[in-house]
């Protein structure tokens, strides 16, 4: 007797009645000889397989299972289908009949193997789907805990720019194959079900996650929208995870950690006292979770945090706590002395309150700017002194007080944060670039005087002494250092006021109006670069229509034609300039290009920029809550820090703390006592950490069981629901099969 089994065509029919003796007869499962099939008809067996699983008819696939020997690519179709279908317990009988199949032994890897196979497949599942990628995209979490229980696991795939053979075996074979095998892994990877089953600290886990889809989507801009979605499903699954918090300590627990506890350690160090570390809160700003850090749980912490004692500081009314900013502003010398003098004393405790603390040193900033006013109206009094050599450096020098507080101010904070997280703020750059051009034009106006003092102490170098003592500014050199000095002040003068902007997002609406203008001042970046192009082109054109014709008094030379150019945007020139009545051809083809120029920069560009402009406002303005509450919480942020107490310029005075920081680092040194002791010390932290760890681990795994059981209720809400809707229909709908027409007429051979 023949052990390949031919597939017999009425198969189909007694699957799809439920018709178990018919099957039975048909497969001949009676003499127990489990049949071989035949390659050829593979794909029949399969879809029979697959329907049987699909239409929930179980003894059917028993029957199925029993009589014909499927192999390992079948099962595992059949196992998708399952899957698809959500059915646990068919899942299960599966997965025991492939452990069976392979003995104990079996191979997970082989199921990502997929791509090698270059067969025409009419299976509905993509390549590099596994059951367990499936039960993710589709959140089934028994079927996704039952698989990771049998050893399955998503392997993390390699990197875009990969070079092992696996990868380059890959991307020859098929590189399509490849790119999707790969972001359906993705898709598994970002899935609620398997975050909140597989990894220890599920929030920790989307939070890195969506920082390197975030990145992919820009390696891989093929599949952009695809990433961005997944990005943003795990941002709203740490929202959500952050939701299930039920009390205090559960909150506090969940922000003060950031999983990394050698960095958690070292992190407490570097914030005041009685300020929680919040390295949770932390690191979801520097991977951008706007969503998580404006939840209202984390919103509330902060501003607690930012209160400090002065509980009735949030109530308040605005016109007071203007009255107090007033106050602070005022009597901020007194304030420092005082802090100077008594830093622990109830004055001093106060002064340490962050939003006290960010009131003074904003008032610091503005007592700043005033100095620069003022030095400005002083310049304008004694205009004739500061025209000449004559000018008194300290006449104009009281900013630079503050300007050495700052550098100082810089100087600790690179200390306190390391170089490379300072550098990751955009506004250090502002900072650095404002405080070096303050520095240089001091100096050059000191070098001034120096180089006048010995010039003039030198007998022979008569010349040189007139020049930096007496000459009157007619006769100096262009390159001048006091003219270059000049000028540096008024540049930085003005950048000054740009720091203002730090302080902005305190208030709703002035920080929301700031994120809009810089994100506007990025539009406009990009619509200079354009602009330039354009701009260039019609200046290179025009001009050289006019370089031969001497008699055209504006136009022909670069400087006056980019003149006249620039203007016409603005529409404030007169467009006579391009006629040259004597000279018709070059007339026409002047006043041509001007033409051509006018259209488009005045109707296209301009309206371009215009429209840009009100798109990216829009964004932000429909946003503008998480935004806001995303800027002010960084402002927040900086000023829990510890240190940096002092305003500026008063920082720069040696205070009795730091005379006490560096005794104890000298005695740190001499004394080996104090190793020992510290030893000590760290092993108590030790013990305490492994206590507060198990609880962080129990507060998250409690977290995470919360938000699957809601999850499940949901789910069981809608299918009722939709059982409800459906009901009539339902018999109908268990044929809609998604096999398709093609398929069933293979199967019964019509
Ligand atoms: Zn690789």
């Amino acid at each position: 007797m023949n052990k390949k089994m031919k597939f017999p065509p009425e198969l189909i029919g007694a699957i799809r009645d439920g018709n178990t003796e018919l099957l039975s007869a048909l497969l001949k499962t009676g003499d127990g000889i489990i049949r071989q099939l035949d390659e050829s008809e593979d794909r029949q067996w399969r879809e029979a397989l697959n329907l049987s699983i699909r239409l929930g008819n179980e003894d059917g696939m028993d029957t199925l299972l029993q009589g014909v020997k499927f192999d390992f690519r079948q099962i595992h179709e059949a196992l998708l289908v399952a899957v698809d279908t959500n059915q646990p317990r068919v899942v299960k009988r599966l997965l025991d009949r492939l452990d069976q199949e392979k003995g104990n032994k079996m191979d997970v890897r082989s199921f990502s193997q997929a791509i090698f196979d270059h067969s025409i497949d009419n299976s509905q599942f993509a390549p590099g789907v596994t059951p367990l990628t499936l039960a993710c995209q589709k959140d089934l979490y028994d079927i996704v805990s039952m698989l990771t229980q049998k050893g399955h696991g998503i392997p993390w795939p390699h990197k875009m720019s990969c070079a092992c053979l696996e990868c380059r075996n890959g991307r020859q074979y098929d590189l399509l194959k490849f790119s999707l095998s790969r972001i359906n892994t993705y898709r598994g990877i970002a899935s609620r079900a398997y975050l909140s089953i597989t990894s220890d600290d599920a929030m920790l886990s989307a939070f890195s996650l969506s920082r390197e889809l975030c990145k992919l989507s820009q390696k891989e801009p093929e599949f952009k929208p695809e990433y961005l979605s997944l990005e943003q499903l795990c941002q709203e699954f740490a929202v959500e995870l952050l939701g299930m918090c039920r009390n205090q300590s559960e909150v506090t627990t969940i922000l003060n950690s950031s999983g990394d506890e050698n960095r958690d350690c070292s992190d407490e160090q570097a914030f005041e006292e009685g300020i929680p570390n919040l390295s949770r809160v932390r690191l979801a700003v520097k991977y951008n979770q706007k969503q998580f850090v404006a939840h209202p749980i984390c919103q509330q912490v902060l501003s607690s945090i930012w209160c400090g004692n002065l509980s009735g500081w949030r109530g308040s009314r605005t016109i007071w706590k203007l009255f107090v900013a007033l106050g602070i502003f005022l009597t901020m010398p007194f304030l420092c002395l005082i802090y100077w003098i008594a830093p622990k004393s109830k004055v001093g405790k106060i002064l340490k309150i962050p939003v006290i603390k960010f009131l003074l040193h904003s008032a610091s900033y503005l007592w700043f700017l005033i100095v620069l006013l003022g030095e400005s109206i002083t310049m304008e009094m004694y205009r004739d002194n500061f025209a000449s050599r004559e000018q008194n450096i300290l006449q104009s020098s009281l900013h630079m007080v503050w300007v050495a507080g700052f550098f100082w101010f810089e100087c600790k904070e690179v200390w306190i944060e390391g170089l490379r997280s300072y550098f990751l703020d955009w506004w250090n750059f502002l900072d650095m670039m404002v405080l070096s051009m303050y520095l240089a034009s001091f100096s050059l106006r000191v070098l001034i005087m120096l180089k006048a003092h010995f010039l003039c102490q030198d007998q022979n170098n008569t010349e040189g002494c007139v020049y930096f003592t007496q000459t009157v500014r007619d006769d100096w050199h262009q390159e001048d250092p006091q003219l270059v000095a000049e000028v540096l002040f008024a540049v930085t003068s003005m950048f000054s006021f740009t720091r203002l902007a730090y302080i902005l997002p305190a208030h709703e609406s002035l920080g929301t109006l700031q994120i809009s203008i810089g994100k506007m001042i990025d539009d406009m970046m990009r619509f200079m670069f354009i602009l330039m192009i354009i701009g260039t082109a019609f200046l290179c054109g025009i001009n050289n229509v006019y370089v031969p014709y001497v008699i055209s008094p504006q136009l022909g030379r670069f400087n006056e034609t980019f003149r006249f150019l620039f203007w016409t945007m603005f529409g404030v020139v007169n467009e006579n300039y391009v006629d040259m009545p004597q000279f018709v051809f070059a007339e026409f083809i002047g006043r041509v290009l001007y033409g051509i120029y006018t259209l488009v920069i005045v109707i296209v560009l301009l309206n371009m920029l215009i429209a840009m402009i009100t798109n990216s406002f829009q964004k932000i303005e429909d946003d503008a809550d998480v935004e806001w509450k995303f800027a002010r919480s960084k402002l927040y942020l900086t000023y829990f820090r510890e240190g940096l107490t002092m305003p500026v310029p008063f920082n720069i005075i040696p205070s009795p703390k730091m005379c006490d920081c560096v005794k104890t680092i000298i005695t740190a040194v001499s004394d080996t006592k104090y190793a020992s002791c510290s030893l000590y010390y760290l092993s108590n932290i030790k013990q305490t950490d492994d206590n507060q760890l198990s609880y962080r681990r129990q507060v998250i795994g409690a977290l995470v069981q919360r938000y699957i059981e809601s999850a499940r209720r949901e789910f069981e809400e809608a299918k009722r629901k939709g059982n409800a809707d459906t009901d009539t229909t339902q018999s109908d709908k268990i044929f809609q099969c998604p096999m398709s027409k093609q398929t069933f007429a293979n199967i019964t051979g019509l």
